[in-house]
């Protein structure tokens, strides 16, 4: 361990860091699973390690050409001098001495760096302009450097981070400077944004508005740290949908559904094609559309009394009336009578004929003197209930307020009661050898377009399965699950009572809480139930306030709902893929989707293989959301939940992914769309208008354009399931003889998971694994200053082995991968 860590450097300290908490590593990297992932698909960079801004001058047209063509990085400020040509280089150290055997002149002082004026533009701080020594290790690494265009308008995202971020006294600060195309010069200095998440400095980030594709940007930090870097296309080569398939049938789904809608259609589904698709029904009926019936009565404040009927409102619990009676006389006990329904509490009187029950002794009498009509009864939310009860004008009907239809809520009466949640699985061959795919949708009752996306899927695989050969494919190769509404109690409330109805009916607020006028907050919020990363192991983002938008439920999957997840996950374990589909936002999650606050500590980290098949899985989906009418989901929108959104306990994601290896994808559908007519981005909506303006915000367009989504992530799983074929990959540069220290990093041929180790022995499951420099970068970089033998093999996302090595047990072929990196220190 000493040996190694003496051997080799890491340049990038803070990988170190952030790997700590990976040893354990997720079930998703065991490649015995079948499990583990890999890739690539990230933007191309170059020269991150420790380049410098070094003055230079060249003799003519001539050396200029020979320097650009030989690939040095000098392509900005150049400037004609009566002498040759004057410029600046972004260089190593190594790379100076270069320049200079190819005759190029470095100006000034090269093992130093000086701001030039002209790069120094809106960058505050005195300390960026003192001489840093070459030794300095500010360092600016670019994570991403994205163009798009959506609509005939280009833009660039940029990611990029300094090893300094974390400094609070001077801030650092970074510019951003972009060319124009090959061979143009750098400019147009902008001062990126700083983003920093939990009090940990995440990296600076922008997305800029342009007419040209840039072909490089370079990034300065105010401490002294230069790079450039290429910029990839995002999205920006996506073959055409399916939908574009000759007789391909799409549009299927002309309006909002709600979950009976849903239902029975997924059941008709089943019997119009009975050779592809069933229903599987989930075994824990929901806590059900439904609620005791109440009133808050005989007062307010401290004389108010709450109550609750023991039946729900349905079943009886909307027939109880109560009254507060003051009867003549004085010396009166306080006493309750139940005729039928009705349950009429006598209040007391005292000697002087006053009355004298307060809150707490009617609400007492309540719960034992009505015969079991009342079976809840308190003082207003967090009173003593020492005020005097009030009687009541007459008899007092409780209700559950589920007949109080909001506007615009569909025509019909809505079933009350627990409901039995049905899967439509579609797969021509449903025996449990085929990839699953999991599509769950509208865990969050508001969220309506998600359940429209998920069954336009649904439709296009039986419509089309017998006309379209892209479709067979899918049909013939994965084994799909819709749930269309994992929600529907939820889901009931938002179409027919309160929109904006987010979590279950699940009532499990204490006294304090469960008034009627705190109906609309009850609930459980299904997305922080379950039990990675929850709230309950401290993680942030689930409330433990039942009355909150992210209230956890009191326990892990306390909820029907959730359990009901684990179940099928555990039922049918070839589901390998899943997708919780939410809205809005335009929005594509993977993990980490959790941190505990302090201190900003994640659930670990996938391994590179598995970062690397998301990003790719990720580029292919919102390829074919955006082929639909140019609609772009942005980079810095793509990737672990809570480093792009926020920390969200005990989600879905998380368990199914490090419980099961299961690839757990969320996603946002709908959100921002740019509308060229004013410039802007228009946010979306839970409920946009059904048919709005075709090219901005509206439920018909998401629909078709998500389900171009949903379709091509079929597609992801059956490459996947097809997927026989080894990885391979190498050490860059590899074996060899090296006149001084030399950096080195792996590359693969696909996205896969490297194991290697430096000390000779055969690499394992146990050895390191190759990591990210940071997360959201490429491959981390090992400086060997010794020579040093590194033994490895890859992994692919589908769990296929490098030349099919065995590393579970000791394979005496040793067919792992080596190379030595040998260094001659003459
Ligand atoms: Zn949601």
């Amino acid at each position: 361990m000493r040996r190694r860590q003496r051997r080799i450097a890491l340049l990038a300290l803070p990988a170190l860091v952030a790997g700590v908490l990976v040893t354990t590593g997720p079930a998703g990297a065991d490649p015995t699973g079948s499990t583990a992932a890999a890739g690539s698909g990230r933007s191309q960079l170059e020269n991150q390690e420790q380049a410098r801004l070094v003055p230079i001058k060249l003799a003519g047209a001539d050396m200029l050409d020979k320097v650009v063509a030989a690939g040095f990085d000098i392509e900005h400020g150049l400037k004609r001098v009566p002498t040759g040509i004057e410029g600046e280089a972004v260089v190593t150290a190594e790379q100076v001495a270069e320049l200079k055997a190819m005759g190029v002149e470095v100006l000034g002082d090269d093992v130093a760096f000086e701001w030039s004026d002209e790069a120094d533009g809106g960058i505050q701080g005195a300390a960026a302009r003192t001489v840093q020594p070459a030794s300095h290790e500010a360092t600016v690494r670019i994570a991403r450097a994205d163009w798009f265009t959506t609509k005939g308008q280009g833009f660039l995202y940029v990611e990029a981070r300094t090893t300094e971020g974390q400094q609070a006294d001077p801030i650092v600060e970074m510019q951003l400077e972009n060319d124009s195309g090959k061979r143009t010069s750098f400019g147009f200095a902008r001062t990126m944004s700083r983003f920093v998440d939990s009090g940990q400095y995440m990296f600076h980030r922008n997305l800029f508005k342009l007419d040209a594709r840039p072909n490089q940007i370079r990034v300065t930090s105010s401490t002294g740290g230069v790079t450039t870097g290429v910029v990839s296309d995002w999205l920006e080569d996506a073959p055409p949908p399916l939908t574009e398939n000759r007789g391909y049938k799409s549009d299927f789904v002309d309006g909002y559904r709600h979950p009976q809608q849903l239902y029975s259609r997924a059941k008709e589904i089943a019997r119009q094609y009975p050779d592809i698709a069933e229903i599987v029904y989930l075994p824990n009926q929901t806590n059900g559309y439904q609620r005791k019936a109440q009133a808050t009565i005989g007062g307010t404040g401290q004389a108010a009394v709450v109550v609750s009927s023991a039946a729900w409102g349905h079943e009886g619990g909307n027939d109880v009336t109560v009254e507060f009676v003051d009867r003549p006389g004085a010396d009166l006990p306080l006493a309750a009578e139940v005729a039928g329904k009705a349950v009429r509490v006598l209040l007391a009187k005292d000697a002087s004929g006053a009355l004298a029950s307060t809150a707490t002794e009617v609400a007492d009498a309540l719960r034992t003197q009505s015969q079991g009509l009342i079976d809840r009864s308190h003082p207003y939310r967090t009173n003593a209930g020492t005020g005097i009860v009030a009687p009541t004008a007459g008899p007092v009907a409780l209700t559950d307020s589920l007949d109080q239809k909001r506007v615009g809520a569909p025509e019909g009466e809505v079933p009350r009661g627990p409901v039995t949640i049905p899967v439509l699985r579609i797969g021509k061959h449903r025996d449990g050898k085929k990839p699953g795919v999991l599509i769950q949708a509208q865990d969050h009752a508001r969220e309506w377009v998600p359940a429209t996306t998920s069954l336009e899927s649904a439709e296009r695989l039986v419509h089309n399965y017998r006309s379209d050969r892209e479709t067979k494919n899918i049909v013939d190769n994965t084994d799909v699950f819709f749930i269309l509404s994992n929600n529907p109690d939820g889901a009931n409330y938002s179409f027919y009572n309160f929109a904006s109805q987010r979590k279950n009916m699940t009532n499990h607020c204490p006294d304090a809480t469960a008034d009627p006028a705190q109906r609309n907050s009850w609930g459980v919020d299904l997305n922080r139930n379950y039990r990675v990363g929850s709230g309950h192991d401290g993680y942030a983002g689930g409330s433990t306030n039942c009355v909150s938008g992210t209230y956890q439920g009191p326990e892990e999957l306390s909820e029907p709902e959730s359990k009901n997840i684990i179940w099928l996950v555990e039922k049918y374990s070839n589901i390998k893929f899943m997708m919780s589909v939410h809205s809005n936002g335009g929005q594509l999650f993977w993990q980490p989707g959790a941190y505990i606050a302090d201190g900003r500590i994640t659930t670990p980290r996938p391994p590179l293989g598995d970062e690397a098949f998301y990003w790719q899985s990720a580029s292919r989906i919102l390829g074919q959301v955006k082929a639909h009418r140019e609609t772009v989901v942005t980079p810095e929108n793509v990737g672990g939940s809570s480093d792009v959104l926020y920390s969200s306990a005990g989600n879905v994601r998380e368990d199914l992914y490090y419980t099961y290896g299961i690839y757990a994808f969320g996603w946002e559908v709908g959100g921002s769309v740019y509308n060229p007519a004013t410039g802007n981005w228009q946010g979306g909506s839970f409920q946009p208008v059904w048919e709005g303006d075709p090219n901005l915000v509206s439920g018909h367009a998401e629909t078709m354009e998500y389900a171009n989504g949903i379709t091509e992530m079929f597609r992801v799983a059956a490459d996947w399931g097809k997927d026989k074929k080894d990885p391979t990959s190498k050490l860059v540069p590899g074996n060899g003889k090296y006149r001084g220290p030399v950096d080195v990093r792996f590359e693969t041929n696909e996205p896969a998971t490297i194991y290697y180790t430096t000390d000779g022995s055969r690499p394992t499951l146990q050895s390191p694994r190759y990591a990210a420099t940071e997360f959201r970068e490429p491959g981390q970089v090992f400086h060997v200053t010794e020579t040093t033998t590194f033994n490895w093999f890859s992994v692919d996302s589908a769990g296929n082995i490098e030349k099919n090595y065995d590393p579970t047990k000791n394979d005496k072929r040793n067919n792992y991968r080596t190379a030595t990196i040998k260094i001659d220190k003459r």
